[in-house]
């Protein structure tokens, strides 16, 4: 069967996108941008880099993710 190269590069991208992975929501409401491939490391992470009176939640994303569409977007311009 033949595949047209753009339906390849559609489902190549879309099994990275699609992992579920996660993110550290701090108290001031704004999400963190790295993805962590586990709730552990991003709560490790958090705990490192949180100020002391700061909060956080790690919250679980999947391949719709808003916040890595941003970032990917972004890095990507100009990287044709
Ligand atoms: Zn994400």
């Amino acid at each position: 069967m033949d595949v047209h190269p753009l339906v390849r590069k559609i489902a190549a991208s879309d099994t990275t996108n699609s992992a579920t992975h996660y993110h550290i929501f701090w108290s001031n409401e704004s999400l963190d941008w790295k993805p962590f491939p586990t709730k552990e490391e991003a709560t490790i992470l958090a705990d490192q880099i949180k100020k002391p009176d700061e909060g956080f939640t790690v919250v679980e994303r999947d391949g719709q993710c808003e916040r890595c569409k941003i970032f990917k977007s972004a890095s990507k311009n100009g990287a044709a």
